[in-house]
């Protein structure tokens, strides 16, 4: 499948069907810690990137295929999704084609805009990020496309919230040295405070990430979590969640995922062990694929991730 793939572990959202609705890497952000690499479509553009009959009927293929094995349907994939002009479109369609619930990961940059606000209110889970405290620290982290501004967005996640009949949690990735200081977690929190999300999921960048120099927060930053965010209790590290994929075509599968997400080893063994497929296998696997120049290894904290080549 070209638009669909997974379902895939998440940390949030158990197996999650993502549904990738913009090219490999169109955003209005360029964050430092971003996963998926560099922005190469560096855009606030709204509009169809992809044909949306295709979508809808990869969408209806997939949920066919998978029946029971996925939790969310996600939104999410390549970028940023609320660059898709008709996402609400996509979202109504979704629903009427499955009842687990859809899920909806984005930057939050466009909650602004009436119209993204008007989509996102048909999903059940909405997902934003919030990394600085101040337009400072958010211009440091995020790089946001020129003309977006730190004060509209977070008016936009205020004004969204306040309406929003779902789940609204919001994601803060933490980086060593960037925004993880005393000071810093106190600005977010002010903000935060001011949002009043459902939850909040405290991260921290557990894959290579964008820039090299981006690091894990030391340990000691888990004391002033546990007394800035208290009240919110759910600070989240490194990936956790046991979790089998189906799919007998394990290369597709694997080229799917990691396109998204580089893995580790041991993450890859979670997902597609069997009892047909032993961690030897997979690991002949990955090791074939790497001399077919599909795939490549990248280290990052000390560990060894696999990536597209
Ligand atoms: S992390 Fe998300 S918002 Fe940031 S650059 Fe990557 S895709 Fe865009």
């Amino acid at each position: 499948m070209k638009y669909v793939y997974g379902p895939v572990p998440s940390r949030r959202l158990g197996r999650s069907l993502g549904v990738d609705i913009v090219p490999l890497k169109t955003c209005n952000y360029q964050c430092i810690y971003c996963q998926l690499g560099k922005t190469t479509n560096f855009t606030n553009i709204r509009t169809n990137y992809f044909p949306k009959n295709k979508l809808i009927n990869e969408i209806k293929n997939a949920i066919n295929e998978n029946k029971e094995k996925f939790d969310y349907i996600t939104f999410v994939g390549s970028g940023e999704p609320t660059l898709y002009k008709d996402i609400g479109e996509l979202i109504s369609t979704t629903k009427n084609l499955t009842n687990k619930p859809i899920c909806v990961i984005t930057n939050g940059s466009l909650l602004y805009v009436p119209e993204v606000r008007n989509a996102l209110l048909l999903a059940d889970v909405v997902l934003p990020s919030l990394d600085g405290g101040d337009k400072i620290m958010f211009k440091k982290i995020n790089r946001p496309h020129p003309s977006l501004n730190f004060d509209t967005i977070i008016q936009g996640f205020k004004d969204f919230k306040k309406i929003y009949k779902g789940k609204f949690w919001i994601e803060i990735m933490l980086m060593r040295d960037i925004n993880d200081s005393k000071k810093n977690l106190l600005k977010i929190k002010k903000i935060v405070d001011s949002i009043k999300p459902d939850r909040i999921d405290i991260n921290v960048p557990i894959r290579p990430p964008a820039e090299k120099w981006v690091k894990k927060p030391r340990k000691n930053l888990i004391s002033n979590l546990n007394e800035i965010f208290i009240e919110y209790n759910n600070i989240n590290y490194p990936e956790m969640g046991s979790f089998k994929l189906y799919s007998p075509n394990l290369e597709e599968e694997l080229l799917s995922i990691i396109k998204r997400h580089p893995m580790r080893f041991e993450q890859i063994i979670e997902t597609f062990s069997s009892e047909n497929l032993s961690r030897h296998d997979l690991l002949l696997k990955l090791e074939e694929m790497e001399l077919e120049n599909k795939i490549q290894k990248t280290y990052y904290n000390k560990k060894i991730f696999w990536k597209l080549k």
